[in-house]
């Protein structure tokens, strides 16, 4: 028999009650070092005094209006992504997927509205992940998430990753935009090289094509920048932004230049809880937290740490573990085992890891975890690389 919740994921058999920075605590008291973070989305921890301060102030007062009015909170809070990145507008949605839907009408509406219609194809990296609307799972084009789901949107074209051939193959005069992840996230945190992401730049600016960065994942804070981006000294027209710009609540926004919004008039999009008061008063709070002097530094320290710990790991258990890679506190351990016995040897050892593709599982811990805490996650992890040598 069916249950009553669609069955749609693989859950483990944990559940939390509480949580508190990067722990998270059962029924039954038992706390677990939780280095997922909601999948990159707690940011800044559980239960972090600033965030609750926000949502209670905005609950008591007001909740939702609907954007047939203005919105206070909605309007500092674009003001606030304009202020600290390249993007000259925002729209704001309720989840990353939704910011990729609005994403891929923007190109489509901006070639429309200069004049060439069939100029609409989006060329998207094998492995990518860009969520679960219709038009997401066309962008991210894997077997999982598209079989027995079509037809698909058309007008999406997907070339291996990191391979400029492909892409200057892959382009003809139907070719819109590039969408990428600059590190890519779910597909086993993959780090797009600086210089690769610099001819796509080039390719972009020769055949008149959007550059739509897809930071869902790797952006507010995770790589130790506030976008992954600036570490390649490359900007957007379009970037998607969800993830941990809530710190758990669910708010999402697509960002652009002026020009490559601009087809974006009244009536063109909308949303009805995109962006509502309570969202956005908790948006606000994780963006001064992390605009304030010292924030990113801090993150790179701790990153540092983590990513030496790790390469210890690698070198004291290599029967289980491969390699370390990617940027800030958006780390994976590629393994030697499966991916879930390590995932499942770390709920027995109260460490919470994700998996990902490619055999790797990802470390994504608050972003304000302390050095301590990381320490203890370290630990644990070499228990769990122990417990899993012994079993081999
Ligand atoms: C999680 C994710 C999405 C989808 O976001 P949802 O909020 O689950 O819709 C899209 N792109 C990337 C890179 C993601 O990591």
């Amino acid at each position: 028999m069916i249950s009553p919740v669609l069955p749609t994921y693989a859950r483990a058999p944990l559940s939390f009650v509480k949580g508190q920075g990067p722990w998270l605590e059962t029924e039954n008291g038992d706390r677990y070092l939780d280095m997922g973070a909601g999948i990159a989305t707690c940011s800044l921890g559980h239960a972090n005094p600033m965030l609750v301060e926000a949502l209670e102030a905005q609950g008591r007062r007001l909740w939702h209006t609907s954007n047939l009015y203005q919105i206070p909170n909605q309007q500092a809070l674009a003001e606030k992504l304009v202020a600290h990145t390249f993007a000259d507008t925002v729209f704001f949605t309720n989840s990353g997927t939704e910011a990729i839907e609005l994403a891929v009408k923007m190109v489509r509406k901006y070639f429309h509205d200069q004049g060439q219609p069939d100029k609409l194809e989006i060329i998207t990296f094998q492995g990518a992940f860009h969520g679960r609307s219709s038009a997401g799972i066309a962008a991210s084009g894997g077997a999982k998430m598209v079989d027995g789901f079509g037809p698909l949107l058309p007008g999406f074209v997907q070339v291996p990753f990191d391979d400029i051939e492909a892409v200057r193959a892959a382009i003809t005069p139907a070719t819109a935009a590039i969408m990428l992840e600059p590190v890519q996230g779910e597909g086993g945190i993959r780090v797009m090289r600086g210089c690769f992401i610099k001819e796509l730049q080039a390719l972009a600016k020769e055949h008149d094509l959007l550059l739509v960065f897809d930071e869902i994942q790797c952006g507010m804070g995770r790589t130790g920048k506030l976008f992954a981006h600036e570490w390649f000294g490359v900007t957007p027209d379009i970037m998607t932004v969800a993830k941990g710009i809530g710190g758990g609540f669910p708010l999402g926004a697509c960002l652009a230049t002026e020009r490559a919004a601009s087809g974006m008039i009244a009536g063109t999009h909308g949303s009805t809880y995109g962006g509502n008061p309570l969202a956005c008063a908790i948006g606000c709070a994780v963006m001064t937290e992390m605009t304030r002097e010292g924030f990113m530094e801090d993150v790179s320290r701790l990153a540092g740490h983590l990513r030496q710990g790790l390469e210890s790991l690698v070198a004291t258990h290599p029967d289980v573990f491969e390699f370390v890679r990617g940027e800030g506190l958006m780390l994976a351990l590629g393994c030697k085992v499966p991916v879930m016995d390590v995932v499942n040897a770390g709920y027995d050892h109260k460490v919470i890891i994700v998996p990902a593709s490619d055999n790797v599982v990802r470390l994504l811990p608050p972003l304000n975890i302390d050095i301590y805490d990381l320490d203890e996650a370290l630990w644990r992890l070499d228990q769990v690389a122990t417990a899993l040598e012994s079993s081999q």
